[in-house]
């Protein structure tokens, strides 16, 4: 028998070992997500329709069902270079402090400036962008991860950069917002003064501090009314999904390396984009029949749109202006609880998680958050790592896994994705370090409400 190859404490892929093509996993599914919907005719959005609001290259991933490999341009694999490979890190002072037998890894995607993986996308979404010849992006930002990994791509292709910011996070979020300023793009308090949209907003809510349905709604008139200028989304769609897959090929690839077989795969959930990036070419293998895995996406008890959520049509922004996505989702209209702070606050789901979960491929789990910012604390005192609140959630069930582990005697292998850093969430933080961070868990009554706007489609 060969010898086991020793495990070291971060795997690096070598420069000529890094993925070339994003793995498209609509490509190895049987049941394709559903299409986005126009909601002006509940008709199938045709790429012309996607055009005037998005990119064409980007149009043309986003409907892709059929391509397993789409080559990753050089320029953008170039970019990469500058933060990737990123390490997939053996957890050994975590497994050791458990006293766990099983083998714990992270794939830390919070090693670059703006703090977490939004940037894998970020910078194909502006490479298209400047490919084909527009001025600029709009966006919408909530906490700020992805307007800041947006301007530092912009800034690298010499792109124009507009983001709408939630008012609340424009202002408490000072940081922030001069993070993106510095980067080169103007960071509008959303609502504003700017859009029709906006100021109709504020009109009916005078003194509102936003919301991220508004701040999109903002975003995507400021892109379709300025020439030469797109809007771009941080999450859900397909083609954020196929971006992040480099996530999945690399701790794919880097296991591969040291024939290390995964038994449990982790990632926490938002919009799902990163979930999905990680999970993508473990899924294709149990879609293909090759392999077989227990793969968990976790979201926040105050937002549980996999486990609570309806598998519908549903209104992707609160200002009904975007495609309608099938998906599980709380309704357009929901809006997490006010001490809700741990992020992952989007109402729905990525339709390709969605779909996967419907055909109960992945399992979903829900937390609440003084759970995981105990597992986050813990964490960062004995990993090192201050991770973002968002990433936490993936840890506190891989620490959970862990313990399972511990009390059968069972030598599982747990793969969890840690998405990004918490420095900017020290709020968040602070609250819980005071003991005064408390959970609220929406009641029937509350989801009912959510569920009661959504849009019928037969
Ligand atoms: C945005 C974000 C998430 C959640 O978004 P997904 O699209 O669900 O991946 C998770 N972690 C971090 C650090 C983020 O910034």
């Amino acid at each position: 028998m060969a010898a086991m190859k020793e495990i070291p404490y971060k795997i690096y892929l070598e420069e000529n070992e890094m993925p070339q093509a994003w793995y498209n996993v609509r490509a190895d599914m049987k049941n394709k997500p559903a299409p986005l919907l126009n909601p002006a005719t509940m008709q199938p959005m045709t790429a012309e329709e996607l055009g005037g609001v998005f990119c064409k290259e980007l149009v043309a991933q986003e409907l892709d069902n059929d391509n397993a490999y789409i080559p990753i341009p050089k320029e953008i694999r170039d970019f990469y270079k500058m933060y990737r490979p990123s390490p997939l890190v053996r957890a050994y002072c975590l497994e050791e402090k458990l006293q766990t037998p099983a083998k714990i890894y992270y794939k830390f995607e919070g090693n670059n400036t703006s703090g977490s993986h939004k940037l894998n996308s970020a910078i194909a979404q502006a490479y298209y962008a400047k490919n084909q010849g527009l001025k600029g992006v709009t966006t919408e930002t909530g906490a700020g991860q992805w307007g800041t990994a947006l301007s530092m791509a912009c800034a690298y292709l010499g792109l124009d950069c507009q983001v709408y910011m939630v008012k609340v996070s424009y202002e408490q979020k000072p940081f922030r917002r001069e993070v993106m300023r510095t980067y080169g793009a103007s960071v509008t308090a959303s609502p504003s003064e700017t859009t029709a949209v906006g100021r109709k907003i504020l009109e009916a809510h005078p003194g509102t501090s936003g919301s991220l349905g508004c701040a999109i709604s903002e975003a995507v008139e400021a892109a379709t009314n300025q020439e030469g200028y797109r809007y771009v989304l941080g999450s859900v769609l397909n083609q954020v999904l196929l971006h992040q897959s480099i996530i999945g090929l690399e701790t794919k690839a880097a296991m591969d390396k040291y024939g290390i077989q995964a038994d449990i795969i982790i990632g926490c959930a938002g919009g799902g984009s990163n979930v999905g990036g990680l999970i993508s070419p473990f899924v294709g293998q149990m879609l293909r029949g090759e392999a077989d895995y227990r793969i968990i996406a976790v979201e926040p008890a105050s937002c549980p749109s996999l486990t609570r959520g309806k598998f519908a049509y549903d209104f992707c922004d609160t200002g009904m202006v975007c495609p309608l996505a099938k998906m599980y989702t709380l309704g357009s209209g929901f809006i997490p609880s006010a001490n809700h702070a741990g992020g992952l606050r989007y109402h729905g789901m990525s339709p390709v998680v969605s779909q996967l979960y419907h055909d109960g491929l992945i399992e979903a789990t829900s937390v609440e958050q003084t759970k995981v910012f105990e597992a986050a604390t813990y964490f960062a005192r004995v990993e090192g790592i201050l991770p973002a609140p968002e990433s936490s959630h993936a840890i506190r069930v891989a620490i959970d896994e862990a313990l399972k582990c511990k009390e059968t005697g069972e030598e599982k292998t747990i793969v969890f994705g840690l998405t990004g850093t918490g420095y900017f969430d020290m709020v968040a933080y602070e609250k819980f370090n005071n003991g005064t961070m408390s959970d609220y868990i929406p009641t029937d009554d509350d989801l009912a409400q959510g569920f009661a706007g959504l849009p019928k489609v037969d």
